[in-house]
Parts: structure tokens; C-alpha cells; sequence
């Protein structure tokens, strides 16, 4: 039975699809702006949307090593589509960041602090491993003691409406990983999509009150029972696995493995892999001098542990081989990481695989330094 008093905290309702829409328009009335899911150029992409005839409705995405492929699909849903090359990490960790503005004076120089002001944004759309890259990158960059401040200031002002994954991909491992294909916690708002409505468990005060007034119906036993096995049937159907078990003790004891040599004649050293992953976090800093030599801008800027520029140390390169630069990357992901951050640093969402021109699968590359070491 229909009813609009305001739902509860935890509690899971139902709402006809185009319903959403009076909750994006009430994001919208309240400052936000819409990021979700849409189409461009013939892949997905992570942009701004006004309403829900942006997100790809109909459409799955086909993956593989290498592989990228989306087709319009005979189906009525719009979140089945698994994500491309990009994540939400664009957004709170941009790519380019201008960091100050050295400006001469006189004898001396003034400094000006680039303004850290960003739009407030609503993401749309949010996966449970897209999620654990979240609060893993909240790990990095909001630390107790230290706090970036361009990631805090985007960060503390997001809405999240995450939806469980009921599509995943050929190069998904999230359920591997245990961050997925449910969504755990972290949203605001919790979007289950089935054929005829959507379930939206509510995560937040701030969601609660986006839903005051909208008409819907407490999710019924049949509802959550088709959710329940909807997500089960997708975790079974992740299109690779990983055996996370002694994750990073086989990883750190085969540091002198042959096989790093063999995939580094493989890798072509692109940087692929860490530009569309999740949690990746290097990052460089950049100064550009003015011709007239009266100011200096300082940009930080994504980097990669591939770039043989990123190893490089005073004297030489500590990491010269493309090998070296492999092992440093998936040694960090499956092996430090939990030392430095307890967990480990991939969570499963298959991006690296898919967009490997060389159609390297770390999946794949763990399994065989495990059979190596039997
Ligand atoms: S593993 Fe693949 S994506 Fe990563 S650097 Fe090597 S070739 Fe590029
Ligand atoms: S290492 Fe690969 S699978 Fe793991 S989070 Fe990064 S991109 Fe995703």
C-alpha cells in the first residue's frame, strides 16, 4: 500500500522508477550536483546529469582483457551497465589540481593558495567495490593526522545513491575480493533495481528527508526475496576470481620469482592500469614558470609507478625495468598495502584487465605465481 510519511533509517522501500527523478530534482534544489553514469562516444562515462533519461537504459557493457564493449541490450534497466576507464576518483582526487601561484613582489615573492572550491556533488549510481575504492581512498587522503585538503573538501560533501550489482562484468572480482556485488555500507541512499521499481534502503538523515512527502511502499517480503537472489545470482556470475588466501605473504615471498621478468616482456608500461584504477593515489607535482619569470604555478597531477620517472632518485633509477615496475604495483595492491593501510588495495572492480592493451590479468598473474610456488 502506498504511503509518504517519512521512512526510517535502514529501513528498505519501494518506489516506481520514475519516482527518482523527483529525488534528483529535489539534489539538484538543494545544491548538488548529479554525476551518474552515461553514455559518450560508444563507452560509459562519469558525468553530470539532469534527470534519468541520461542513464544507460537498456545497455550492458561486454568485458574482457582488453576489451571494452557496449550493446543495447533487450532489458528495462538503467544500472546494469558495468562502468568503464573511468571512476569516481576523477572527482575527488581530479587529475589536475592547481596547488598555489608563486608571484614575484618586489625582492621577494607572494604566495596565493589555489581556492580548494568545488560544486557539491551527488553521485549516482555507486558500486559496492567503486565504494570500498572510496573509503579506501578515504584511508589515504583523510588520514586523523593529516587531511588532504582538496580530497576532504570534495569528500565530506557527497551524496551517495550506491546500487547493489546484479550485471557484473567478464572482469569482475569483487565478490573475490569481499567487497561485493552488495553494497555494505557508506551511502546515503542504497539502490536495488528490479524489473518494475526500485528498492532504496535509506542511509542517511539527509536521504530521509530528500524522501519526505514522495510517495512509496514498504519493500514486501517478494521484493526482497528477488533482490536477495538477484544479488546472490550476480556474485556467482563475476567473470573471474582471485584466492585472496595468504594474499600477501605469496606475493611478498616471491619478490624473486622469474615470472615478474616474464610478464615484464609483456607490460607495455603504459600506465593504463593505474589511471582507471580506483585506488591508485600517486600523484606528481608540477611548476610552471611564466616566460617573464614573475610567477610560478604549482600543479599536482596523477602519476604512475610506471613511468620510469616516478622511481627515479637522485643518481638513478631504482626501478629501471618495466619488470621491476609490474612487481612494485601488484607487490603494493596485494602484498604492503595491508601493512600500511590493513586492507588491500584492490577491490576487485576488473578495470586494470579490461583496459590493458597487452591484456595483462592480474587474476591470472597471482594464480600462476601461485602454482609456481606448490
Ligand atoms: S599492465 Fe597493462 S595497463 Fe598496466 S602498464 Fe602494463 S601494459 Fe599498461
Ligand atoms: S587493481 Fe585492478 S581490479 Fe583492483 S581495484 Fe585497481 S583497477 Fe580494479
Amino acid at each position: 500500500m502506498a504511503n509518504n510519511r517519512r521512512p526510517e533509517i535502514g529501513s528498505t522501500i519501494a518506489i516506481q522508477k520514475p519516482v527518482f527523478n523527483i529525488i534528483l530534482r529535489r539534489l539538484q534544489e538543494n545544491g548538488y550536483q548529479i554525476i551518474g553514469p552515461r553514455v559518450k562516444n560508444e563507452t560509459l562515462v562519469y558525468g553530470s546529469i539532469e534527470n534519468m533519461d541520461e542513464l544507460p537504459y537498456g545497455y550492458i557493457t561486454e568485458q574482457k582483457a582488453g576489451a571494452f564493449r557496449l550493446i543495447q541490450a533487450d532489458h528495462k534497466h538503467y544500472f546494469d551497465a558495468i562502468p568503464g576507464a573511468q571512476s569516481w576518483k576523477q572527482f575527488l582526487f581530479p587529475p589536475c589540481v592547481d596547488l598555489f601561484t608563486l608571484r614575484k613582489n618586489g625582492n621577494g615573492w607572494e604566495i596565493s593558495n589555489s581556492k580548494l572550491d568545488s560544486p557539491s556533488y551527488a553521485f549516482i549510481g555507486v558500486r559496492a567495490c567503486e565504494l570500498a575504492a572510496i573509503q579506501i581512498q578515504d584511508n589515504i587522503f583523510m588520514r586523523p593526522d593529516f587531511a588532504d585538503p582538496t580530497y576532504r573538501e570534495r569528500r565530506q560533501r557527497v551524496f551517495i545513491v550506491s546500487v547493489n550489482c546484479l550485471a557484473p562484468a567478464g572482469t569482475c572480482f569483487c565478490a573475490s575480493m569481499g567487497n561485493g556485488p552488495r553494497v555494505k555500507d557508506g551511502y546515503d541512499l542504497n539502490l536495488t533495481e528490479l524489473d518494475d521499481v526500485f528498492l532504496l534502503t535509506v542511509g542517511s538523515e539527509l536521504a530521509r528527508s530528500l524522501l519526505d512527502g514522495i510517495e512509496y511502499e514498504d519493500a514486501s517480503a517478494f521484493m526482497l526475496t528477488t533482490a536477495e537472489r538477484s544479488i546472490e545470482r550476480a556474485a556467482q556470475q563475476m567473470g573471474r576470481t582471485l584466492d585472496t588466501n595468504d594474499l600477501p605473504e605469496l606475493v611478498l615471498k616471491n619478490l624473486d620469482s622469474p615470472h615478474w621478468k616474464e610478464i615484464g616482456e609483456r607490460c607495455l608500461s603504459c600506465g593504463n592500469c593505474t589511471q582507471v584504477c580506483p585506488t591508485c593515489f600517486c600523484w606528481d607535482a608540477v611548476d610552471q614558470m611564466s616566460l617573464d619569470g614573475k610567477t610560478t604555478s604549482r600543479t599536482r597531477v596523477w602519476d604512475s609507478c610506471f613511468n620510469p620517472g616516478y622511481s627515479y632518485l637522485a643518481g638513478g633509477n631504482t626501478r629501471p625495468t618495466i619488470s621491476s615496475r609490474y612487481r612494485q604495483w601488484l607487490s603494493h595492491k596485494l602484498g604492503t598495502w595491508k601493512e600500511q593501510y590493513g586492507t588491500l588495495g584492490c577491490v576487485g572492480c576488473g578495470r586494470c584487465i579490461t583496459w590493458c592493451p597487452a591484456e595483462i590479468d592480474l587474476t591470472e598473474e597471482i594464480a600462476a605465481l601461485r602454482k609456481e610456488t606448490r
